[in-house]
């Protein structure tokens, strides 16, 4: 009965280790990969994680019974107070609602499909380019997608003007995705005058704000600086949506750890939106899974694991920034072509070189280096030994 199936195309960021697995090269690099690696290319596992999980092992009062639909309290109060602050106010007066979801995609489609069904406004505009999967978890939501200018490949930085422009003739009330800092894939983030003008721009045009925070922390090293975006949305005391992920900043992304957090006007309608979250969520797969977000509690709630944490993920964020250096420092002294401050200037896990298409297949097919078709490498998947590999692809690739 499913001789008619046709094969699906791989997914275009899955897709490139796919075929990085398939080759047989000694020489190849791997920069596909959106997941953190040592400079020995391994993934790493933080100490402060193994030890809660040593923790939660040896506490033998622990069972295995499910979850409420809405996941673990701890871990929601919790996620809530990081990404907003300790004395956020829309905590202290309860107008938060915070369900624990499947890493930040579930966090996203969560969100997305409590939009399509009360949200009055079911366009969503999303920066371009974005991450690939922006459009389909909120297409398959039931929303209508519409970009807005972000990118400028000209100055490889953001396309203000343009952003204001487009978000300025957006329909009244739409919704705006944002990346709560380092933008996936282009690493280019508005300074915080810039956010400033976002905020009031769509607050006086009545936007509402659903952030995808997927890299707290990991791109200054700090977990404050990096949710100020959010913060300055929550301040105004309006309204606004966002997902969280556990995957890159505590490490944990096969476990699937994120929270939604709905940040509404009043106790009283956080506390409706939170009860129709759960229709959403009980259909869809009943109820989270609760290792990783007892993991994620642990630590948060022990001042020591919390501070060891700090430390642990700005090692993270520090060897990425090297890595920036080190790879601009190798172009510079090769005398490569061609303006590349961008890739110190540009922020987290990724770095969206500039380089097109054709140059990126000429990399992987001469020189066994992948990445995806837009020019993006993660800056994660590179090491002081591998530098001097990707230095001569680009090269080659630029001076062809
Ligand atoms: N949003 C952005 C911008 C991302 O880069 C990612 C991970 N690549 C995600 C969301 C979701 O990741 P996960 O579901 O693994 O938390």
């Amino acid at each position: 009965v499913f001789a008619s199936v046709v094969r699906a195309p791989e997914d275009p960021i899955l897709g490139v280790t796919v075929a990085y697995n398939k080759d047989p090269s000694r020489v190849k690099l791997n920069l596909g990969v959106g997941a953190y690696r040592t400079e020995e290319g391994k993934p790493l596992v933080l100490n402060v994680v193994r030890k809660a999980e040593q923790l939660l092992v040896n506490d033998k009062s622990r069972v295995k019974e499910y979850l409420p639909i809405v996941g673990l309290a701890d871990f929601n109060k919790l996620s809530a107070k990081l990404i907003f602050g300790a004395d956020s106010p829309a905590i202290k007066e309860n107008r938060v609602t915070t369900v624990q979801c499947l890493s930040g995609t579930g966090s996203l489609r969560v969100g997305a499909e409590f939009l399509a069904r009360h949200y009055h406004q079911l366009t969503i505009y999303i920066p371009q380019p974005t991450w690939g999967n922006h459009p389909k978890v909120f297409t398959l939501a039931g929303l209508s997608v519409k970009t807005y200018r972000y990118y400028d490949p000209a100055t490889r930085g953001l396309n203000f003007q343009g952003l204001l422009e487009d978000l300025g003739s957006a329909p009244s009330g739409a919704i705006v995705l944002l990346h709560a800092c380092a933008h996936n894939p282009t690493g280019v983030d508005p300074t915080l005058e810039q956010w400033e003008q976002i905020r009031q721009l769509m607050r006086s045009k009545g936007l509402l704000p659903f952030f995808d925070s997927a890299y707290q922390g990991f791109a200054s090293g700090s977990l404050d600086a990096d949710a100020q975006s959010v913060r300055m949305f929550v301040a105004d005391g309006g309204e606004c949506l966002v997902a969280q992920s556990y995957a890159k900043n505590m490490g944990l992304y096969g476990e699937r750890v994120g929270a939604l957090s709905i940040v509404c006007k009043t106790e009283d309608v956080a506390s409706r939106v939170e009860s129709q979250l759960k229709l959403v969520i009980r259909p869809m797969y009943s109820s989270p899974p609760i290792h990783g977000a007892s993991l994620v509690a642990t630590i948060l709630k022990d001042s020591n694991m919390y501070h060891e944490w700090t430390l642990e993920l700005k090692a993270m964020a520090d060897r990425i920034i090297s890595m920036r250096q080190q790879l601009f420092d190798a172009l510079s002294a090769r005398g490569t072509p061609g303006d590349w401050s961008h890739i110190i200037k540009q922020i987290g896990m990724f770095t969206f070189t500039g380089l097109n298409s054709e140059q990126v297949a000429f990399m992987t097919k001469e020189y066994h280096v992948y990445m995806t078709s837009d020019g993006r490498i993660s800056m994660a998947g590179l090491s002081t030994k591998t530098i001097p590999h990707l230095v001569d692809a680009i090269h080659a690739a630029v001076t062809r």
